[in-house]
């Protein structure tokens, strides 16, 4: 029998396995239950298909992008894998004549939706065949933590169970946060040593993160100055996809635009013109993008901040799979992070499912402030500790100067401990700033507080961004739900004592301009 590493040549055409690869596939191979954490673009792929050719069995995969799964077996046929799906798109007398293919063992993988498992006549056919895997694409869906949290996915576990010859269980995801993990963990049944995480660190792509630009000129010039170059746009709305595309087309950009609402012979087109390069960019929505391997994508705008640093690190993960150098680019403005917000309140989900929600918002924008280099603090929230700079992010390159904002810093943290901690952002700056509105007045004593308008010679606008600043390298932290209230953390405590000094670059905000004026 030949060995994983002589199939990997043999089929795939490569000499060595990616980080993790191997050992997912050995585990696997032993018919474990396993759950595969690696970033997108990683090599996920290989780790269930490989094993197929090697069991007697069939490999089973359920994936939730019914729209992908043609490609997926087209390219595995193209490869000499014998590869079918079963899916809505086809016939009645296609999924007949394919189940008795399938039936007589002229596959070796089947790909499925998890809604199709759930039918009682379907799983009944599984049920007769000789499965050694269930491969589970997209894992995160079933996790509560995880983002596009699909409860029907779920439904499916009673029924891995009830497959025979217990198969091996592989869960495969890209989103890496401690609590999808231990769910996943905790819903496959799978073992802290069975469960494979590789690095996320993406070497070959450089972020960036450009503070209150305006935003269309901003992409019209990027797109002037990388003509040649394949990339995606994200925005939050389907309007906001709609009116950027036609901006673009009007300026003569080769465009392209993909979201939910459009109808799908126009998706589909929408996407094959991107794949094939028949249009240079595509705006979408994030409905765009997941399952698609395209190589060549040397850029990810987000248009908008997106609501969580899971989806943030998914859309930039498409940029420069094929390991050449890529870029990465956040428009970052403050109101983006309301319209998450308003998202949120929208959705319909539980109290608990609101408040995880708006955690990841102000995580995302606490991510958006940070002065620290991007790779390293994006890797830190996924629990990877990096220990160097990576010297190309924008905040790695940013050579304004650094200035002292020790003072500052205390004037904001004292007034958040004198507002007794119970305040969130814009009220604080609005003391800060000694205004007077209705709000403030509602709350009457706090205009007898010594902080009020400690600070009234900085705009509104830079005090929020200068809290910002502060929350997202740990000076403060917010707590509660849909309405935050800034708290002071330790190293905040610190700095009031004066133990510590704060550091800022030059020019991001007024207040740290005006510092050095005086
Ligand atoms: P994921 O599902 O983790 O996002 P894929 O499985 O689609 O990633 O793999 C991403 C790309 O990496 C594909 O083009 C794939 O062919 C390539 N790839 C996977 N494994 C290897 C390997 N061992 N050596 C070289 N390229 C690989």
């Amino acid at each position: 029998m030949q060995t994983p590493r002589e199939i990997l040549k043999e089929v795939f055409g490569y000499d060595d396995f990616r980080a993790g690869q191997l050992d997912i596939i050995e585990k696997v191979l032993a018919h474990k239950h396993t759950l595969a954490i690696m970033p997108t673009g990683g090599g996920k792929s290989i780790t269930y298909q490989l094993p197929a050719l090697m069991f007697e069995g069939l490999t089973l995969v359920i994936s939730p992008l019914i729209s992908l799964m043609k490609d997926q077996v087209d390219g595995l046929n193209t490869m000499g894998i014998d590869a079918t799906f079963l899916n809505s798109t086809l016939t009645g007398q296609e999924q007949a004549q394919r189940m008795s293919d399938i039936r007589a063992g002229l596959y070796k993988m089947l790909y499925v939706s998890p809604e199709r498992l759930e039918i009682p006549s379907f799983f009944g056919f599984i049920q007769q065949l000789p499965i050694d895997l269930v491969a589970i694409d997209e894992a995160h869906v079933m996790s509560q933590w995880g983002h596009d949290f699909r409860p029907s996915y779920l439904n499916i576990l009673p029924l891995l169970h009830e497959i025979p010859g217990s198969p091996a269980v592989l869960g495969l995801t890209a989103t890496a946060t401690e609590r999808v993990r231990e769910s996943l963990q905790q819903l496959l049944d799978v073992s802290d040593e069975d469960t494979v995480l590789t690095g996320f660190a993406r070497d070959n792509l450089a972020l960036k993160i450009m503070h209150y630009v305006d935003k269309r000129r901003y992409v019209q010039d990027y797109l002037r100055e990388n003509s040649e170059q394949s990339g995606i746009i994200y925005a939050a709305t389907r309007k906001q996809v709609d009116e950027l595309y036609e901006f673009l087309h009007k300026k003569g950009v080769k465009v392209g635009r993909y979201h939910a609402g459009l109808p799908e012979h126009e998706r589909q087109a929408m996407q094959e013109a991107f794949l094939y390069d028949d249009v240079q960019v595509i705006v979408a929505t994030n409905a765009f993008g997941m399952g698609i391997n395209k190589p060549n994508v040397r850029f990810v705008i987000h248009y908008s901040v997106p609501g969580n640093i899971e989806a943030y690190y998914q859309e930039i993960g498409r940029a420069g799979r094929d390991g050449l150098p890529a870029e990465a680019v956040l428009l970052y403005a403050p109101q983006d992070m309301h319209l998450q917000e308003f998202f949120v309140q929208k959705s319909g989900g539980s109290e608990e499912y609101k408040q995880n929600e708006y955690n990841k918002i102000r995580e995302m924008n606490a991510f958006a402030n940070t002065q620290t280099c991007l790779p390293r603090y994006l890797l830190g929230y996924f629990g990877e500790i990096v220990d160097q700079d990576c010297k190309m992010c924008s905040n790695c390159l940013d050579s304004r100067e650094m200035v002292d904002v020790t003072t500052d810093t205390q004037k904001v943290l004292a007034n958040v401990m004198r507002m007794n901690q119970s305040f969130g952002k814009t009220m604080v700056a609005k003391i800060l700033k000694g205004s007077h509105d209705a709000t403030v007045k509602k709350y009457d004593y706090l205009t007898q507080l010594p902080t009020y308008g400690l600070m009234k010679a900085h705009t509104l606008k830079d005090l929020t961004a200068f809290i910002d600043f502060l929350t997202a390298d740990g000076y403060l932290k917010t707590a509660g739900g849909e309405f935050p209230v800034l708290k002071v953390t330790e190293i905040g405590a610190r700095v009031l004592k004066g133990q510590l000094v704060v550091e800022k670059r030059l020019n991001r905000s007024v207040v740290a301009q005006q510092k050095v004026v005086t």
